[in-house]
């Protein structure tokens, strides 16, 4: 894994090394100041053998509610899933403070605040990719990254110094790197949903296919 020294797995909640991005928090912050509007960080425990890597939070979503995936649609897809096999418990009402839990898995993001249009640009993920390879350094029990979509893919592989001619995203594909198992699946995003690139069944095939490795 690509080196991570000195480098925390959360940012700070002012963390300055993306321009565009501090000037769109700062609007969201003045527009919402009661929105949390700031980098989003992980869910679960860092003890879990299963870490899913986002995109980025949504506006509405994650940069609202300060919880990954929690608010917006593509939540709504992902904990259902989670829930159905094992990865959580208790009941998913897109708020931070429902109660549910994360078992054996913990949600990140690749880059860690709200991007204009969901679309970081490639200098912030780079960026951004310090705080990944950091929370991945810190989870002792790590073997299998679910990465959802081609840019969590890219950077995932990046964070652990593999070339991306090696393994190629495409959904439902399972790479092999070193202890570490990396799944791809499409994004669950509201798009991807509603031109059905992604259907249910399709994202559940992938987290059985992770539930039956993992045991
Ligand atoms: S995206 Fe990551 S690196 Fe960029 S400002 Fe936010 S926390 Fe910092």
């Amino acid at each position: 894994m690509a080196n991570a020294i000195n480098t925390p797995a959360q940012p700070d909640r002012n963390c300055p090394l993306c321009p565009r991005l501090v000037d769109f928090r700062a609007q969201a912050r003045a527009l919402h100041p009661d929105w949390f509007n700031s980098p989003v960080p992980a869910f679960g425990d860092a003890k879990a053998r299963l870490l899913i890597v986002g995109l980025a939070p949504g506006m509405q979503g994650a940069n609202r509610t300060g919880r990954p995936f929690t608010g917006d649609y593509a939540g709504d897809l992902l904990y259902a899933t989670l829930l159905e096999y094992g990865f959580a418990k208790g009941v998913y009402q897109a708020r931070p403070d429902d109660g549910l839990k994360l078992v054996d898995c913990r949600i990140g993001n690749a880059v860690h605040c709200v991007p204009p249009q969901n679309k970081p640009m490639p200098i912030e993920i780079n960026t951004c990719r310090q705080f990944l390879i950091a929370r991945m350094a810190e989870m002792p029990k790590l073997q299998a990254i679910v990465a959802l979509g081609r840019i969590a893919h890219d950077s995932t592989l990046k964070a652990l110094g593999l070339r991306n001619a090696a393994a190629p995203f495409a959904h439902g594909a399972v790479h092999e790197a070193g202890r570490l198992r990396l799944y791809d699946t499409y994004h669950c995003s509201r798009y991807n949903t509603n031109t059905r690139v992604l259907t249910p069944e399709m994202f559940r095939n992938v987290f059985a296919k992770v539930r039956a490795d993992l045991g």
